[in-house]
Formats: C-alpha cells, sequence, structure tokens
C-alpha cells in the first residue's frame, strides 16, 4: 500500500493524555519558559529556528537584557540587533525580527495581538512562528511543525513518505493540526518537540522511555530507523576564497555588505571573494580589492586559512594582509566602509568566520 492510500486516524489513540504529563515532569527549564510573555515566546522561537537550545540560551538571555520589550527593540538601532546575533547564524531573522517589532509597537502599542491576521503580515512570520508564538502566548489552537515534533509525527503514525517534501509537508502539518488537543495547546506543541529533542532522537530513540511508545507505528513495527527516510546527502562543492586586510597607517578596512546582499546582510567584513582557477592568492588578493572596493594595493603574506561551510559550500579562505597603494574607497559592491583601529573591531557584528579570522589577526604576533 502507498502512503496516500494508507488512512492515518489521528484521532483514535490521542496523544495529549500521554504526552502532556511527561512534558510536566521532564521538560527542560528553559529561561523562555519562565512566562507566556508572547515577546519572549517570539524571540525565542525565532532564535530557535535552525539553531540549538543550548546556542540559543546565552544569546536570548542576552537580547532580552538589552531589548525588554517590543518597544525597545523597535527603537534600537540594527547594527545593536545584529551584534546581539552575531554568531548565532541566520541574520535574516533578525533584521525581520526587528522589522516586525517596528510595525508591532507602531500598531499596537499597548499589547502585542491575539490575532493570527496581524501576526501572518509581519516579516519572517512563517507558519511555524505564527503556530509557536500563539498557541504558547494566548493558547490558539494553531500546529507547529519543526525537525523534531516532524519525526515523532511521522514515526507515531508510521509515515513512509518524506514529511519534509511536498505531500509529505502537507501530511505532516495535518497530522500536527488533527492531534492538538482544546486545552493547553503551547504546553503539547513544546511537548512534541521536547519529546523529539530529549528522546525521539533522530538515531536510536529511547522507546524504553517513550510516553507515546504504546501508540507509535514506528515503535510497534521496528521503524525507526527508516521514518523519517534520511536525508540525501548534499553534494559539496570546495571554493577557494581569497580575502585582504587592507592596511593603512593603524587603521584596516571594514567593509558593510549591502541591506540586499545575497547573504549576511549590513554585516561588517574585511573584502574576500572566491580566487579564479590557477589564479594566485597575491593576484587575487589585488583584483579583489579593486574589483570589490575600487582601491590599489601592495599585498603582502598569508596571514591566515580559515575554513568555513556556507550552504553546500567547502569553502577555504586564505587571508593576506596588504596595504593601501592608492585610491578611495567606492560604494557598489558594499554599502560603505570604514578605517577601524584593531581595538575597534570588537564592536561591529560580523558573520563567524570573519569573527574568527578578525580573531585570529588580532593577536599580536599578526601586526
Ligand atoms: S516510541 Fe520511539 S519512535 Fe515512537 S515516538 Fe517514542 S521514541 Fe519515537
Amino acid at each position: 500500500m502507498t502512503n496516500d492510500a494508507v488512512a492515518y486516524h489521528f484521532g483514535m489513540a490521542p496523544l495529549a493524555p500521554l504526552l502532556l504529563p511527561w512534558f510536566d515532569a521532564h521538560h527542560r527549564p528553559l529561561p523562555w519558559r519562565t512566562s507566556r510573555d508572547p515577546y519572549r515566546v517570539w524571540v525565542s522561537e525565532v532564535m530557535l529556528q535552525q539553531t540549538t537550545v543550548a546556542a540559543v540560551v546565552p544569546y536570548f538571555s542576552r537580547f532580552l537584557a538589552a531589548f525588554p520589550t517590543v518597544h525597545a527593540l523597535a527603537a534600537a538601532d540594527e547594527q545593536h540587533v545584529l551584534k546581539l546575533w552575531e554568531g548565532l547564524g541566520y541574520y535574516r531573522r533578525a533584521r525581520h525580527l526587528h522589522a516586525a517589532a517596528k510595525a508591532l509597537a507602531a500598531s499596537h502599542p499597548d499589547a502585542l495581538p491575539d490575532d493570527p491576521a496581524v501576526w501572518a503580515d509581519l516579516p519572517g512570520v512563517g507558519r511555524y512562528i505564527l503556530g509557536a508564538v500563539l498557541s504558547q502566548a494566548f493558547g490558539r489552537k494553531l500546529p507547529i511543525v519543526e525537525a523534531n515534533s516532524l519525526r515523532v509525527l511521522a514515526r507515531v503514525f508510521g509515515y513512509r513518505g518524506d514529511p519534509r517534501e511536498g505531500a509529505g509537508k502537507a501530511w505532516v502539518w495535518q497530522a500536527a493540526e488533527e492531534v492538538l488537543p482544546d486545552e493547553r495547546v503551547g504546553d503539547f506543541n513544546q511537548a512534541l518537540m521536547e519529546l523529539g529533542a530529549l528522546v525521539c532522537s533522530p538515531s536510536k530513540p529511547r522507546c524504553g522511555e517513550c510516553p507515546l511508545a504504546a501508540v507509535c507505528v514506528a515503535n510497534r513495527d521496528g521503524l525507526q530507523d527508516q521514518i523519517p527516510p534520511p536525508k540525501k546527502a548534499k553534494e559539496v562543492v570546495a571554493v577557494r576564497e581569497v580575502g585582504v586586510v587592507v592596511w593603512d597607517g593603524p587603521t584596516l578596512l571594514l567593509c558593510r555588505r549591502p541591506a540586499d546582499a545575497d547573504r549576511w546582510q549590513n554585516l561588517w567584513e574585511v573584502p574576500h571573494a572566491e580566487a579564479g582557477e590557477g589564479e594566485s592568492d597575491e593576484a587575487a588578493a589585488v583584483r579583489v580589492v579593486r574589483e570589490l572596493t575600487g582601491l590599489r594595493v601592495k599585498v603582502g603574506e598569508v596571514l591566515t586559512v580559515v575554513k568555513h561551510g556556507v550552504t553546500r559550500f567547502a569553502i577555504t579562505l586564505s587571508v593576506l594582509g596588504a596595504t593601501r597603494a592608492a585610491g578611495r574607497f567606492r560604494a557598489g559592491f558594499y554599502a560603505e566602509a570604514k578605517w577601524v583601529t584593531p581595538a575597534e573591531l570588537a564592536g561591529f557584528p560580523v558573520s563567524s568566520p570573519q569573527r574568527k579570522l578578525l580573531t585570529r589577526l588580532t593577536e599580536p604576533r599578526l601586526f
């Protein structure tokens, strides 16, 4: 029988009476769980997208200390917001959160609204954020699907297709909606995610400790390793990049990416780009600085090499030192540039690979 022909009776085995007592006894005491304040719930859920709980905890506390209310966030400078997001990645989330805070502070100055239509119109608010915020903050009967709950639902109901794509995606959202209880919807949604994080792990789920073991099809049929099907391995492409630290006396050139850049929007960096095939590091460094900034430079030696990944690209970034020889900075590829001292670097929001290289470069032996 194909998946499409299987009738899933989501209501046959109500999950909430099994899951909620387990959640009450076993959930982690995380800082965003201390209140149902919609602003706190919202910030935490945006941070948690694509990021682990352990990574988010310190960021959440720092962010809430700096911006304790939606009005404080709305009034903040975007560079300050990005600085507090530095290292969490997916910076578009921060910029959307900031833009949405501005919109909400203006349209709903007294309290964040219990209104799905208002939230659905905000930048960065997709179906997951909508369900997570409104179910947890206001008890709205709205589903959530993310990596953990997706895995739990697919296993419990024995879904054999890929719930991350196409018809499978539609199936898992339907499942998430139909299993919702009438009461404690927010807790139930969190419980599904928590079970996936703590018990129903991708490999070697601990079914012996699972409150859903008696109703779980994957457990009954021994299909835990096959549901959900393993993700197809992405083809990794190696890329050689050259970055250049351009000095002018005691200062170095730091450039800001434009707001419409393909990634790392409005973050700062030293100029860098892919080297041509057969092009030496030195030749690439001269070309990259000229093309991206308009400056002529005299290139020195390789100072450090940083390896990092971006989507399916494995990037090896060789960073060379250089001195400014002629020309003035020209905006275009970058929105603006500043000549800064090494001591000032810590104040600029930068991406993780750039922070890594700047930290290495500020080690005394490299100056
Ligand atoms: S019984 Fe096992 S496979 Fe099923 S939901 Fe629980 S941990 Fe996951």
